[in-house]
């Protein structure tokens, strides 16, 4: 008797062995949708392994049997079922919500079908006489001109009405049957084929490295480099040896544009993986690689699970990209998933970035990964230079610290003289909840962490979210004495509102969560720009990826210092990425480029850095000991514990419970060297009428914080109306 443990889609923590009953025997396989009863009903789940014996201390005669096996092709590869079980044990989370991830939710409902439409073929040698009309003939002449087609398009492009193939069909000189059509994402785009370019020496060493190293490889390259190009070649080169290739990319960079220089080199094979699909659509292309008709994916966070065989190759473009964290569980970072999926398959990795995440530059120095450089852009052009404004002269100046300098006013003015195109950043990432002196800028800092703290209305009080240090909110600025401090931070449609005043007859557009809610409205302010329908772009950091648009020569970032204030250990790298970014979107083309960056803050190392033409690796230098003596990552894994409860007192209670459980946990494995914070009200104190309460976990090794994790939640019953939930490897700590 054989038996098969199975990961059942309702959240149970475990899964549950089934008996192979003898109709199925050797049918069922790991990786499969099986039917098994549970609780006097039927549910369906994955087969994770089969096993020779019934699970330890279970009885075989309790065990039920599997019902039926959903479907034969197995949905998972053995790799892949051993990713969903890497991320379950990395995470602390179910391996069902991870497998899961893994699907499109199309697939896996029902209702899921391939399309089916009508296909329309001329039949070779009719036993009948020729049509006996003119149209008939006329129209079966064209059939047979263009080899057949979908009656759809057929009935449009000659303009004859169904009911005339129809009869064609009835004559028997066709044949209408039903055909499955792909539904394409692509379609109706012109997408011309374009052929390898040949690579300048950087990049030629680069694509070596790549194809050499044993190790994952880092690819430190500046905007326009040329990255990409040396990612279509190494997947190329795969290709050629009958391999697949996953390129992974952030979802809002995942543009027309990029897709186009991947569907233009590699045609049909590309399958693009997209949260802007029909789930139609999502559900044919996962099919199509699944069959193999797709051998490279490029698609956002979830492309790292898609079932491409013989996987040869794993790109993550934009690699220190927040958003391949999965913010719901499983919270696992799709750059780091990658690089265990192409260890378990064998496949090479490549992680891309002009502003290495400093856990993979840190990597690279320890020799894990294999550095690759290129330092030029492959136009040669310069960096732009950087302009630092700094404010706090500007606030001697006029009294108040204004939304614009009048240097950047001057620079706008220039170009709208001129018609060359100006874009305005302005950084609202997870909008700043600390206070500044409007005066002179001054931000209260916690003196353990060294990082901004968070202002709590409620309380009054000012709060670090590391370590749960607080105190209460000053009256006046403790740095300049005149000011109150205030809350820091305007909006995109303030900003808007000033520029008009400033620049009556300019053309603005305006790009924020706001403006872009409508689908596909992204695509249509860029075009409007790219079209020079505008003269300034305003918006938030949404514009600061990926985009290349020739007419820009003014870049100005309107507020460098509100992601500087986050309370995060990764402040510094976010605005030194930030700002690098929005620096690389100014002379791109031939025009020379200038970026502007206003700031209280002109000494900060990101800012400075910036300000000597993106200098990343003396940065990086710095700020790894800056990480290195508060104990922050890389050098520690960090784990954020958040509680939920619409009661205040029991969210509080039981934050409390957990810190003092994982510090005496901490206490008794001091081997493990854990350090907890206090109980605290998260940077959000309230969403969704809940109170949230946070603490912080850090070790040397997660693993170590995973352990007592699941220890505490195990030995604990929280009420009901208490949620909590870890999120390990935290890159947001609101
Ligand atoms: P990155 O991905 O590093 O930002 P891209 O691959 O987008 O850089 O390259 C920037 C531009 O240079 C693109 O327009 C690309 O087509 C072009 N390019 C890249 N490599 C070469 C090359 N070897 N010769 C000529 N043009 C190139
Ligand atoms: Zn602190």
């Amino acid at each position: 008797m054989k038996y098969v443990s199975v990961a059942l889609d309702l959240a149970l923590d475990k899964p549950l062995a089934y008996a192979v009953p003898p109709a199925l025997e050797g049918e069922v396989a790991t990786g499969q949708l099986l039917r098994v009863p549970l609780r006097g009903r039927a549910a369906r789940g994955f087969a994770l392994e089969i096993l020779d014996h019934a699970p330890d201390g279970v009885p075989p005669e309790k065990i039920k049997a599997v019902l039926s096996i959903e479907d034969p092709v197995p949905f998972f590869s053995k790799p892949l079922l051993d990713l969903a079980k890497w991320i379950a044990d990395y995470t602390a989370s179910p391996v069902e919500t991870a497998l899961r991830a893994a699907i499109p939710a199309a697939v896996l409902k029902r209702d899921a079908r391939p399309r089916e439409q009508l296909f329309v073929e001329p039949v070779e040698n009719p036993k009948c006489e020729d049509p006996s009309t003119p149209k008939r003939r006329r129209l079966l002449e064209d059939i047979r001109r263009v080899g057949g087609g979908w009656l759809q398009q057929l009935s449009k492009e000659f303009d004859v009405a169904p009911s005339l193939f129809k009869a064609l069909a009835k004559s028997g000189h066709i044949s209408i049957a039903p055909r499955e059509r792909r539904r394409n994402p692509l379609e109706g785009r012109t997408i011309l084929p374009s052929k390898p370019l040949p690579l300048n020496a950087e990049q030629s060493a680069a694509l070596e490295t790549i194809r050499n190293s044993k190790r994952p490889v880092l690819l430190y390259g500046v905007t326009g480099s040329g990255k990409t190009e040396v990612y279509l070649q190494a997947i190329a080169g795969i290709l050629a040896k009958g391999g697949g290739a996953i390129v992974m990319v952030p979802e809002i960079a995942l543009t027309p544009q990029t897709v186009r220089r991947f569907a233009s080199r590699f045609g049909e094979t590309v399958a693009v993986l997209h949260s802007a699909l029909s789930p139609g659509e999502r559900y044919d292309e996962w099919r199509r690689i699944r069959r193999g008709e797709a051998r490279v994916v490029v698609g956002p966070r979830s492309a790292v699970f898609a079932p491409v065989a013989n996987l040869g190759l794993i790109v993550v473009d934009e690699e220190h990209d927040s958003s391949y964290k999965q913010d719901e569980t499983p919270r696992y970072n799709a750059r780091d998933t990658a690089l265990v999926r192409a260890r378990l398959e064998g496949a090479a990795a490549v992680l891309g970035s002009a502003t290495p995440s400093l856990e993979s530059w840190l990597n690279a120095k320890n020799g894990k990964f294999t550095l690759a450089r290129i330092p030029h852009r492959v136009r040669g052009n310069p960096m732009p230079p950087v302009r630092l404004v700094d404010m706090n002269e500007e606030a001697r100046r006029t009294g108040f610290a204004p939304l614009f300098s009048s240097e950047l006013l001057e620079a706008i003015g220039k170009r709208l003289g001129s018609g060359e195109q100006t874009i305005l950043f302005l950084n609202r990432r997870g909008f700043s909840r600390s206070l500044a002196c409007p005066a002179c800028g001054h931000v209260e800092k916690c003196p353990a962490c060294d990082l901004a703290y968070t202002w709590h209305k409620a309380d009054d009080c000012l709060r670090c979210h590391i370590c749960g240090g607080w105190k209460r909110t000053p009256a006046s600025c403790p740095e300049c004495g005149c000011g109150e401090l205030k809350r820091a931070g305007a909006g995109t449609q303030r900003a808007e509102c000033a520029l008009r005043k400033c620049f009556r007859h300019a053309r603005i557009l305006r790009m924020d969560a706001d403006s872009v809610a409508r689908k596909n409205s992204h695509d249509d302010i860029l075009a409007e720009f790219r079209a020079g329908r505008a003269d300034i772009l305003l918006g938030t950091q949404m514009i600061a990826k990926g985009l290349d648009f020739p007419n820009v020569t003014l870049v100005g970032v309107l507020n460098a210092d509100i992601s500087l204030n986050l309370p995060d250990p990764r402040a510094s790298e976010r605005t030194f990425q930030l700002l690098a970014q929005v620096a690389g979107r100014a002379g791109r083309a031939e025009l020379p480029g200038e970026v502007y960056v206003q700031t209280f803050s002109p000494e900060a190392p990101p800012v400075a850095a910036v300000a000597r033409g993106c200098d990343f690796e003396p940065f990086a230098e710095a700020e790894l000991s800056v990480r290195r003596e508060y104990a922050f990552p890389p050098y520690m894994k960090m784990a954020v514990l958040t509680v939920r409860s619409e009661d205040e007192s029991k969210a509080a209670a039981w934050a409390e419970y957990y810190s003092k459980a994982l510090a005496a946990f901490a206490g008794k494995n001091s081997a493990l060297s854990m350090n907890v914070s206090d109980a605290s009200p998260s940077a959000l104190a309230k969403a969704d009428n809940r109170f949230r309460m946070q603490v912080t976990v850090r070790a040397p090794k997660n693993s170590s914080i995973v352990a007592a994790w699941k220890w505490i939640r195990d030995s604990s019953r929280p009420p009901a109306d208490v949620r909590a939930s870890i999120d390990i490897d935290a890159l947001d700590f609101l």
